[in-house]
């Protein structure tokens, strides 16, 4: 293995590079403003590109790209040569502060939800200096924001810079309410837990689900997955210790730290934890892990499934959004402390989370809405589709003294059997494990459960910092109208908002059925699938929401609802037509080829003058599964037609939804049930025992 020290960040223009490379002066103006935001002038930006362009091509870059997040959710990139060749032949390398700040795309197409037709499909991308560049094989990668020519906002990026920005300013502005009036910024830190499959590439590629939509269509469920809890933190195959080996070391070039790699329940599944970052930064280190998973399996014959359910019977994967908010003098504002009964600015900033995460359940639900995220949500492996938060018993005991208005007894804490009375941080005792909550408080930081394994993280976290700088904004709105005896007030809000917004605490196990009822009874919204919950993004209370904070205009919010149906439907569709073409052209044949093999035995038995045996059973059975599955095709088939007729892009997704998904699982209830009963040596790809377990 590389010395870790060595390679870590080598691939990285990163704070160290710049102190090294550029002016103290220009060092200085950058570094304003990274922290503070504003605008580069262009002798500046000269500087920096001229300096970024000689460390690449020291490390071997020919090429530089504006490296963007449009609304695909796949980071996109278009390359260009740091060389020009000049009229006398020459050639010459060049990279000027205009190329750096900004870039022109052809923007036509990437989605816009009708925001751009593509005759202005003109878009820019712009530098976002508060990401660090980075080189990718041989090429610069500039982080940028990208937007049409009319400056309405066409990716993931530029709305979460929007939101830590509100969101950072009503904290500053919460804290000097409260007195600390030396905090100038607070940041959004994430950690982004990542979860996979790995399977064999050779195998992978025998199966057409895998290749056209990242998941199996079809798959009899084999003897044996993972009712033994084998495999969960068991120890790892040889070629999945080279795949994690070579992985972290691409990450740690790319400054990425990944910590824990270990096996997950399912077999062939994994997990991958980095150290949590700013916010920002771990949106992009996030999207550059999943592509690294995806090179280095590539690389050694493995192919690295980051679809939300690849495999039906066992579980799927998520994403797990580790989140907390701290200023620039270092405090982290979710620390409880030893007395957190008596910490009223951690209990201001805890009542703020309950607040936001209560008024907008719908918008956390959508920002992790996508129909393959559909398939985990409320599957008893992920949490519902319901939001609720567990803070453990120990804070709901402190917050329950404050809504009783009486005292929380401290010394009622944990006595350790040696005698000794342990007052260990506050943080230890809550970080108790509820692993089926969506939305936990795990000590010092809030873990949001529900993200589906490929989608960005932007979203989800560009929601939490915009619903929590709501929530901070109403209370220092309140307490700014006294001038004495703030702490007083300050508890009141907190109680207020914990009677008010209590519901949304939930300690017990979200898999059950009586929660999803008692959810209900409690009026928090459950919204089964992404069709049903992305509708409701332009709600009224959310476009006011957005606006208030400047994250979304009304017509951003309207494009982006068009996109994500558009996208449910077009996902569903190509599922659908994939599985007709593999029912129809590869499982039925095979399925024939079997039957008439047996047909052919009862024939010859019959020629040779020997009775009929159990073969005319075997063969009718299998003559009936193909009937069934015959007949479901058609049905799919017709479903999958009338996709074509003009709806808008709800009920476009709703009749998906409706009519297209439900005659899909009754194609795969007849395909797999034939699967188990047809020689293995005729199935047309790979059995899921084939694909897990071998
Ligand atoms: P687990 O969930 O398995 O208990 P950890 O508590 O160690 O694991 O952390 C899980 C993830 O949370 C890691 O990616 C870690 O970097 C991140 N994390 C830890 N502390 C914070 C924090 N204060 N803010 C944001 N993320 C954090
Ligand atoms: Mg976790």
């Amino acid at each position: 293995m590389a010395n870790f020290e060595q390679i870590f960040a080598s691939n990285v223009f990163s704070d160290s590079v710049m102190k090294k490379r550029l002016s103290p002066a220009t060092y200085e103006k950058l570094h304003k403003v990274i922290a503070e935001g504003g605008e580069l002038d262009i002798a500046v930006a000269n500087e920096i590109a001229k300096a970024m362009k000689e460390w690449a091509m020291e490390n071997g870059a020919t090429h530089y790209t504006h490296w963007f997040q449009p609304m695909t959710g796949v980071a996109a990139e278009k390359h260009d040569s740091f060389l020009s060749v000049q009229s006398d032949g020459t050639v010459l390398s060049e990279f000027s502060g205009k190329k750096l700040i900004k870039g022109e795309p052809d923007a036509s197409s990437f989605p816009s939800g009708g925001l751009r037709s593509t005759f202005e499909a003109r878009g820019y991308t712009a530098w976002d200096p508060t990401s660090y560049v980075f080189l990718k094989a041989n090429t610069l990668c500039i982080p940028t924001v990208f937007c049409s020519y009319s400056g309405q906002v066409l990716d993931k990026k530029t709305p979460l810079l929007r939101s830590l920005a509100a969101l950072s300013n009503e904290a500053v502005k919460l804290l000097h309410l409260l007195g600390k009036t030396d905090v100038t910024h607070v940041y959004a830190s994430v950690g982004a837990e990542q979860e996979y499959f790995l399977i064999d590439k050779e195998k992978a590629s025998k199966r057409r689900d895998l290749l056209y939509t990242g998941r199996t269509l079809f798959g009899a469920k084999p003897p044996k997955t993972q009712e033994l809890d084998d495999h969960y933190f068991g120890s790892l195959r040889p070629e999945v210790k080279r795949f994690m080996a070579e992985l972290d070391e691409e990450l740690w070039r790319l400054g990425i730290y990944a910590t824990t790699e270990h096996n997950e329940a399912a077999p062939s599944q994994h997990e991958l934890a980095p150290i949590y970052t700013e916010a920002n930064r771990a949106t992009d280190q996030n999207q550059l892990t999943m592509e690294m998973m995806r090179n280095v399996a590539d690389r050694l014959g493995l192919q690295c499934l980051l679809h939300e359910k690849p495999f039906a019977h066992i579980n799927g994967s998520g994403k797990h959004n580790n989140w907390s908010l701290s200023t620039n003098t270092g405090e982290n504002l979710f620390k409880p402390g030893r007395d957190p009964y008596n910490n009223t600015q951690f209990l201001l900033f805890l009542a703020a989370v309950i607040k936001a995460v209560d008024t907008y359940q719908d918008l956390l639900r959508i920002s992790v809405a996508s129909p393959s995220n559909d398939h985990r949500l409320g599957a008893a492996e992920a949490p519902p589709a319901i939001v609720s938060i567990y803070l453990g018993d120990e804070l709901s005991a402190v917050l329950d003294a404050i809504v009783r208005g009486k005292r929380f007894n401290q010394a009622a804490r944990v006595q350790m059997e040696i005698g000794v009375e342990s007052v260990p941080e506050f943080a230890k005792d809550t970080s108790d494990r509820n692993r089926t909550s969506p939305f936990a408080f795990t000590g010092n930081k809030f873990e949001f459960r529900m993200l589906g394994s490929s989608q960005s993280i932007a979203d989800p976290n560009m929601v939490l910092n915009t619903i929590m700088a709501e929530a901070l904004s109403e209370f220092s709105a309140r307490l700014a109208r006294t001038g004495k005896d703030r702490e007083a007030l300050a508890r009141r809000i907190v109680r207020e908002t914990l009677q008010k917004h209590g519901r949304i605490i939930f300690n017990g196990n979200n898999y059950s059925a009586e929660w999803v009822q008692e959810a209900e009874a409690r009026g928090l919204c459950h919204y089964p699938t992404a069709a049903d919950a992305i509708v409701h993004f332009g709600d009224e209370k959310n476009i006011g929401l957005f606006e208030r904070h400047h994250i979304f205009t009304e017509t951003e919010i309207h494009s982006r609802t068009e996109i994500m149906l558009e996208n449910y439907f077009k996902v569903v569709k190509i599922e659908a037509q994939t599985m007709l073409s593999m029912a129809r052209c590869e499982i039925l044949p095979a399925v024939y080829r079997f039957e008439s093999d047996i047909c052919e035995l009862i024939a010859r038995k019959k020629t040779a003058g020997l009775p009929d045996g159990h073969e005319k059973i075997i063969a009718d059975r299998v003559a009936k599964g193909a009937d069934g599955l015959y007949l479901a095709a058609n049905t799919l088939d017709t479903a999958i037609a009338g996709c074509d007729a003009p709806r808008d892009a709800r009920e476009a997704a709703e009749y998906i939804r409706d009519f297209v998904l439900p005659a899909m699982h009754d194609v795969r209830a007849f395909a797999d049930a034939l699967e188990t009963n047809v020689g293995h040596e005729y199935w047309p790809f790979p059995t899921y025992g084939e694909l897990l377990l071998h």
